[in-house]
């Protein structure tokens, strides 16, 4: 088995894995533009010069998607064109890569109301919406050969784990010892969420269940991340990861002692980001908020104007 490092966008570094079993599988196929399949072309080179490794990407006859991220399946036209390779996904990310331009453009919809509900100015809602789209050009949609859910993946020695919460199909699959964790559990940081407003099965609520979840499996000697370093404590990784968002979760509730809207805590609990992050910070805002409510923690105080108004932005209070 193989860790193959892709640097899928400037600065962002995927992390493919070719493993060695009959047929030949490679996990993710990182973005897909050309600098990113230039990369991964050099890591299989790496792997017949350093390591004496005979395959190449042609040898590849299965791709396993982790999830449907474009960092981790944009790449997946130049695998297939190159290998031929049999492609498949978690059932429900199936549709982000056979229906990609729908899924972007219904999604930004439920992405509007949430903006506008959490308080976001007209001006940044629509600077916003437009950001959203900066992957709409990246990719064709296309069918894909294999879905799965969980279970043993058939004809091949891997186990699949559903782990919904940072994307819906997100997968954690595992080859004996090793725990392919893709973006569900990684090294340093954790991964962004988003409300389940947004799109179905994402949500921290899911997370934190699956996170329990994959926290349970025995026997796991090391984890292999998406992104980042080999994890060798995973247990201890994954009730970090808790840990972390428990806290945020505490942070958040302890800002909303007064009415407050998502955007108002979001500012609190990041300060003012820039680009794309301000984004990422609303919706991170956004998952710990939603968890809050939907547990009672947190009420919407304004129901008068609620009831009024058909999109009004929501007031949260601590109960
Ligand atoms: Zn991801
Ligand atoms: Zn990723």
């Amino acid at each position: 088995m193989y860790k193959l490092p892709v640097e899928a966008f400037p600065n962002h570094v995927t992390n493919c894995y070719l493993v060695l079993t009959d047929p030949i599988t490679l996990i993710d196929a990182a973005s897909g533009q050309e600098s990113s399949n230039s990369s991964l072309l050099g890591c299989f080179e790496r792997m017949r010069n350093e390591f004496g490794e005979n395959v190449a990407l042609k040898d590849v006859k299965r791709l396993i998607l982790t999830h449907g991220h474009i960092d981790h399946f944009g790449g997946l036209h130049f695998v297939v064109e190159e290998s031929g390779a049999a492609i498949g996904i978690h059932e429900l990310d199936m549709s982000v890569i056979r229906h990609f331009n729908e899924r972007l453009v219904v999604t930004a919809k439920n992405l509007h109301i949430f903006l506008e509900r959490a308080g976001v100015g007209p001006e940044r809602v629509n600077k916003l919406l437009e950001m959203n789209k900066w992957s709409k050009d990246l990719f064709r949609a296309r069918p894909v050969d294999f879905t799965f859910d969980e279970g043993p993946l058939s004809g091949s020695p891997f186990e699949l784990f559903h782990a919904p919460g940072h994307c819906p199909g997100q997968v954690c699959i595992r080859l004996d010892d090793i725990l392919f964790t893709a973006d569900h559990v990684l090294s340093h940081i954790t991964p962004n969420q988003s409300p389940e407003f947004i799109t179905r099965y994402t949500g921290l609520g899911h997370y934190m269940s699956a996170l329990k979840k994959v926290r349970a499996l025995p026997g796991i000697r090391v984890a292999l991340g998406g992104h980042e370093d080999a994890i060798d404590n995973f247990p201890a990784r994954v009730d970090a990861s808790i840990a972390f968002h428990e806290a945020r979760l505490e942070r958040t509730l302890g800002l909303c002692n007064e009415p407050r809207t998502v955007a108002e805590v979001s500012r609190d609990l990041f300060g003012e980001r820039k680009g794309y992050h301000v984004l990422l910070a609303f919706l991170e805002t956004g998952a710990h908020m939603e968890y809050l409510y939907e547990r009672g923690h947190l009420a919407v105080v304004n129901v008068e104007e609620v009831d009024r108004q058909y999109n009004p932005v929501l007031q949260y209070q601590r109960q």
